[in-house]
């Protein structure tokens, strides 16, 4: 569905009728309508879950439009999730600390905006490695972007021994270094090695902070696209590293990963925990994760 679907909503009403969206760009392959349906049906509302293609610039058009047409909320991903900030009236803490929003609930006239990819995260990566995120020296490729700059955020928050920032916009991940700072519990700050660290997206200085590392976290689109090559060039990888791809199904940069001898997992996991944590703030109760988790196989 489209913005234009939403302009003519009114006069072509579905049954049951929309009443939550993710809205992205693109969006055709997002496997949230498929997960957060059965779940929906569990508590025995009769409403649908839609995928809405949003360009962009239209982020703000497109909340206002779906407020009147009495939406509960909206999931938001790629590339919306610092649009979706600006266009709240309030946001919770979690949005605030990581600077943007993938979930959006619609009450009482305003629009409060959360971030459940951080706490999302933290459950993802104890599920998936069984160990907790607080525990490891991570290295964020993306680390700029909607998805990378919240979790470095995350980490930040978690107290992670390193955090190494790592974007192909440079400037971005130097920013995003800097808010972590404010969030990192000052007395870790000091060590012979720096603990926050912004670097380009280069073999070269990757090379020097990867023997460094525990988890890798893959938070740039490429990859979104089968053709898409790897983001890390596979002579990279080592066996002690967890690689983690936030895309949400076997990249290119986990197929070379799992050869390499690394523990591996994909974005479904994350997918799972923040669809959950953003179920949560819509309905007030916690969802059915069997039968969200069943769609995702
Ligand atoms: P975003 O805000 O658009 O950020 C995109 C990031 O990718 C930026 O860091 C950008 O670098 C980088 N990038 C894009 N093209 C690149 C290229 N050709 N070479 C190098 N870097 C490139 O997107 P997002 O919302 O953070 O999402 C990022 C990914 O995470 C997406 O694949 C999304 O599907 C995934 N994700 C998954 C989940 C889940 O539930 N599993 C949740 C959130 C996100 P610049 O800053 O230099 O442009």
């Amino acid at each position: 569905m489209t913005l234009d679907h939403l302009k003519t909503w009114a006069d072509q009403p579905l049954d049951p009728p929309a009443r939550l969206a993710v809205i992205g760009d693109p969006v055709r392959h997002s496997k949230s309508p498929a997960m957060m349906q059965p779940a929906i049906d569990a508590l025995g509302h009769s409403l649908q879950y839609v995928a809405l293609q949003v360009a962009e610039g239209a982020v703000a058009t497109c909340i206002d439009l779906m407020r009147q047409a009495d939406f509960l909320g909206t999931n938001v991903t790629v590339p919306h999730k610092f649009a979706a900030l600006e266009a709240c009236d309030e946001l919770d803490e979690s949005a605030r600390q990581l600077g943007a929003v993938n979930t959006i609930l619609f009450q009482d006239g305003l629009t409060y905006g959360f971030n459940t990819d951080g706490p999302g995260y933290v459950r993802a990566i104890r599920e998936d490695f069984q160990i907790d995120l607080r525990d490891l020296r991570v290295l964020i490729l993306g680390a700029g972007g909607g998805a990378g700059a919240a979790l470095a955020r995350q980490c930040a928050l978690e107290g992670c021994e390193r955090i190494v920032l790592a974007n192909r916009t440079l400037e971005k991940a130097e920013a995003v270094a800097r808010d972590c700072r404010t969030l990192y519990r000052s007395e870790h700050l000091e060590g012979p090695m720096d603990r926050i660290l912004a670097i380009p997206l280069e073999d070269l200085p990757l090379r020097e902070q990867l023997e460094f590392t525990d988890l890798v976290i893959q938070a740039t689109s490429i990859g979104l696209k089968p053709t898409d090559p790897s983001p890390l060039s596979p002579s990279l990888l080592s066996p002690h590293l967890l690689v983690s791809d936030l895309i949400y199904r076997d990249t290119k940069l986990l197929r070379a990963a799992h050869q390499a001898g690394c523990r591996i997992a994909n974005g479904q996991t994350l997918l799972l925990h923040q669809g959950a944590l953003a179920f949560t703030h819509w309905f007030g109760q916690e969802p059915d994760l069997r039968a969200m988790r069943a769609c995702l196989t």
